[in-house]
């Protein structure tokens, strides 16, 4: 048995991100307050967000991801000592007795049970991962992505050069993020299944997820969307085998099963507090739960969405670290709201960075919401920089208000600062009048004198003025096959990266007429024809469209955010 008292004034059970966040800042607010928090792994208030820079062997160890700024490793010692409260690792809650004001613990490597009174309980208990409900073998070989162990079997076996290649099944947040870790640093094969129609389904529109699927073919990842994996079998040396509708069986040495998480909401539901479908913990703003002596953050909950005002399931350690401060606060005794989430995410695939925050397009239609949406491709900061590096983004704003809806990043440059920016527009409930007016910090080493962000909003805004913009998706769209397209990048631009084939495929040979020569090669454009003008990044064939407007032509079209959106 622990050494404990047998009450706490605050018990909090999971000791990942919101648990411990909760703790030490209440610790911090309440001098003298008995805490005690049970966590049912051995680690405590590890760093998962960084385990996919331990799979791919950059972190030297597990300790790295457990250790302080300044090198103290967070465990009990450490948890006691500096931050004053107490922690029992390899201790699961089995059960809240409501009534009697305890939880039942049970000791992982003992087997032993005791009851421990509590004032008042937080419920961190986190996520678990999907399992396929497919046939799937009990391997060492075939994972889920989520715990210490999952990383550390996987980095040994690779370490011990036992994995030549992998299947990936899922492509969402973590499914690309480990493409880079595991097809950088160790060399291996990597092959994605994806379900849904296209990479980070819910998370981007199609368009822009064609971006990263294109970038990932480039670093060797062969990631194939639409496709449903039926079953996972070991073959006679224990390797699995992954079968997909349709195609020839994939052997791998290593399979990761990437397929989302579900709420850890089991003791909720159990103790009668109310639960959603998937079983996460309903909570007010204050983060209550329908036992107001029971708090719960981090995983475990449902958030609501700022935007549509709608629940949501949103596990993300971003939110788990700050539902750990807005518990802690109200513990104390302040009375501290959580605002709700506008789902800001970024992640990285080789040297891709992807982001988005607020609503896509397609979720904006799933809320009923009338949504437009533009495209820009930029760079992060001035061209003559030579560390710039381009972003494409999309925004998505309300047809009748102009509100701010969501943004979409992909790109090598610089997104992160403008889905914190915009994050914090949407937070505002800004329109696109006001990111027009944002006042951002300027000089070359960081960025332009007019942000990606003011870009986009007067590309809205020319919008209404009657200019057509089409998605980079166009070749997809149902279109006008007689469409000219008018090619107006330079001579040797057009030499060195012709056009994709897809749309001389669709479209036919392009005229190419350098946006400088344009005026008065007016006469070789065939003005009964719907003009799409395309150029890099967009700028020039919106140039391009207006010379062609204010010359008499009717029907002109701008390609969005250029041939950058396209490759
Ligand atoms: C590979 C990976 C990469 C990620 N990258 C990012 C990222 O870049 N950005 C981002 O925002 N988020 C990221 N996340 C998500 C982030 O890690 C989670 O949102 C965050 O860890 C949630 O914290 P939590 O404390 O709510 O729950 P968890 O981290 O799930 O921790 C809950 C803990 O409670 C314990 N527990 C559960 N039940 C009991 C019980 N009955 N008794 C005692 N203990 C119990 C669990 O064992 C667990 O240790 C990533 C996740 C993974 C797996």
């Amino acid at each position: 048995m622990p050494e404990l008292a047998d009450k706490s004034d605050v018990v909090i059970i999971g000791g990942v991100a919101a648990g411990p966040k909760t703790a030490a800042t209440l610790a911090r607010r309440l001098p003298g307050a008995r805490i005690t928090l049970f966590q049912k792994e051995k680690h405590l208030s590890y760093a998962k967000c960084g385990f996919p820079f331990l799979a791919s062997g950059e972190l030297g160890s597990f300790d790295a991801l457990v250790q302080t700024s300044y090198g103290v490793a967070r465990d009990s010692g450490f948890f006691q000592s500096s931050k004053g409260f107490k922690t029992v690792t390899s201790a699961e809650v089995t059960q809240i007795n409501r009534g009697k004001k305890t939880v039942s613990v049970r000791m992982c490597e003992t087997g032993e049970t005791f009851e421990h009174g509590y004032g008042r309980l937080v419920i961190a208990t986190g996520s678990i991962p999907n399992r396929p409900p497919i046939p799937m073998p009990q391997s060492d070989r075939v994972r889920p992505f989520s715990s210490p162990a999952d990383v550390t079997g996987f980095r040994d076996l690779a370490q011990r050069g036992e994995i030549d290649n992998v299947v990936i099944i899922g492509g969402g947040f973590i499914g690309v993020e480990l493409c880079e870790a595991v097809g950088e640093m160790w060399g291996i094969g990597v092959k994605l299944f994806e379900k849904q129609p296209q990479l980070l389904p819910y998370m981007l529109d199609p368009e822009m997820a064609a971006i990263v699927q294109r970038s990932l073919a480039v670093q060797g990842v062969d990631a194939l969307v639409d496709v449903e994996v039926e079953k996972v079998e070991l073959d006679s040396q224990g390797k699995p085998v992954v079968f997909v509708k349709g195609r020839e069986p994939t052997p791998a040495d290593y399979v990761f099963l990437c397929l989302g998480v579900h709420p850890e909401g089991r003791l909720a539901r159990e103790s009668g507090l109310d639960v959603s479908e998937n079983g996460a913990i309903r909570v007010d703003s204050a983060l209550r739960t329908s036992d107001p002596d029971i708090f719960a953050g981090g995983d475990c909950i449902e958030s609501v969405h700022r935007i549509t005002k709608q629940p949501i399931y949103m596990p993300m350690g971003s939110l788990a670290n700050r539902h750990g401060r807005v518990i802690a606060e109200n513990l104390a005794g302040a009375s501290v709201e959580f605002p709700g989430v506008v789902g800001a995410f970024v992640l990285r695939a080789f040297e891709l960075n992807i982001g988005g925050v607020g609503l896509s397009e397609q979720t904006a239609r799933g809320a009923g919401l009338e949504s437009w949406s533009v495209w820009g491709s930029f760079p992060d900061r001035p061209d003559y920089n030579p560390e710039a590096k381009t972003l494409t983004l999309k925004m998505v704003y309300e047809q009748k208000t102009n509100r701010l809806l969501g943004l979409q990043a992909v790109g090598r440059g610089d997104i992160c600062r403008r889905i914190d920016v915009f994050s914090a527009l949407l937070h505002g409930e800004k329109a696109v009048e006001d990111l027009m007016d944002f006042e951002h910090g300027y000089a070359p080493p960081f960025a332009e004198a007019l942000d990606p962000l003011h870009h986009m909003a007067a590309i809205a805004m020319t919008r209404e003025r009657g200019v057509t913009f089409v998605s980079p998706d166009f070749v997809h769209a149902p279109v006008d096959r007689d469409t000219l397209v008018l090619d107006v990048r330079e001579d040797e631009e057009s030499a060195s990266a012709p056009l994709p084939s897809e749309i001389s495929k669709v479209f036919g040979e392009a005229l190419h007429i350098p946006l400088g020569q344009l005026r008065e090669r007016l006469h070789e454009v065939d003005r009964n024809r719907r003009i799409l003008t395309i150029c890099q990044r967009g700028v020039r064939s919106y140039q391009a469209a207006l010379i062609l407007q204010t010359a008499g032509f009717e029907d002109v079209h701008i390609l969005s955010a250029g041939l950058q959106a396209q490759t």
